[in-house]
């Protein structure tokens, strides 16, 4: 089966009048469609920049990206972005709001007000469509903007550390929630996140990316023995623990002794 997404030896740097600033080298990986893949990185590495290349925002210095075994540059439009802030507009209904983006494309049709009407159903939003955003907790506006997202049919989704802005006890019940709508979506989502414990609860696979300029370190596939595997499932599991582990031992294998991550407890 051809992947969705395949990136074959993609380089990137930033050239600025202070010099250049290579973020990205010799990045490879493929995406299976339906696959949930998370990201994480040291700080400033280039996760934002991977994400920004992939949605065709900016053009790799080198390398290839294919969606559906094409060039990515052909059919960008297939890729929808979540990014930290919910980007809702107050002036706006929450309705108003999450038929903005076909409004903006002009895909402003019976078919996608009925689509739109069906998801703020199913989400637990009918009753808010007449509200406006600041009327809302944040895990409900996250929920307006991933319906919002997800209007657009996109094949892929690139999810920038979306979840936080939110305060640690909503974001725990928010990421869980999300990361199960994306799942019965069906859509293959990549999901760029500093929180191991999210990139672990949710993914399929967690890429590992060194410091800057961000190389792979390694990729780990993540499997849960589980009847219903959620992401508060994966939480509570005994596995959960050592994949966290080793990602934050992968993390820190390069890091000088005095800027080292602190253990887990
Ligand atoms: P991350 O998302 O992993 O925190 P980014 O992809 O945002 O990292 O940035 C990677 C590196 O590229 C950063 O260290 C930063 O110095 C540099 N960088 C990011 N954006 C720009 C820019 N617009 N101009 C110059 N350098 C940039």
């Amino acid at each position: 089966m051809t992947p969705i997404l395949e990136l074959r030896n993609i380089d990137y740097s930033y050239h600025t009048l202070d010099g250049e600033t290579k973020a990205l080298s010799n990045i490879s990986f493929t995406l299976t469609r339906g696959e949930f893949v998370s990201v994480v990185g040291p700080s400033g590495c280039g996760k934002s920049t991977l994400l920004s290349l992939i949605d065709g925002l900016m053009q790799p210095e080198s390398g290839e990206m294919l969606l559906n075994g094409r060039p990515l540059t052909e059919n960008s439009e297939r890729i929808g972005y979540m990014l930290q802030h919910d980007h809702l507009f107050e002036w706006r209904s929450i309705w108003r709001n999450v038929l903005l983006g076909a409004e903006i494309s002009g895909r402003l049709t019976p078919e996608t007000k009925r689509h739109a009407k069906a998801m703020l159903e199913q989400y637990g939003l009918k009753q808010f469509a007449r509200s406006r955003p600041s009327e809302l907790s944040g895990g409900m506006r996250q929920r307006a903007a991933l319906i919002r997202t997800l209007l657009m049919e996109p094949e892929l989704l690139l999810l920038d550390e979306p979840f936080s802005a939110l305060d640690y006890q909503t974001r725990l019940t928010v990421s869980d929630d999300i990361g199960q709508i994306i799942r019965r979506s069906g859509k293959t989502a990549l999901l760029v996140t500093h929180d191991l414990s999210e990139a672990v609860s949710l993914a399929d696979r967690v890429i590992i990316l060194t410091r800057r300029p961000a190389r792979i370190a390694r990729i780990i596939p993540v499997t849960f023995d589980l009847g219903d595997d959620t992401p508060l499932a994966r939480r509570n599991a005994p596995e959960f623990k050592t994949y966290f582990n080793e990602i934050w031992k992968e993390l820190n294998r390069d890091e000088p002794k005095e800027t080292r991550t602190a253990a887990p407890n």
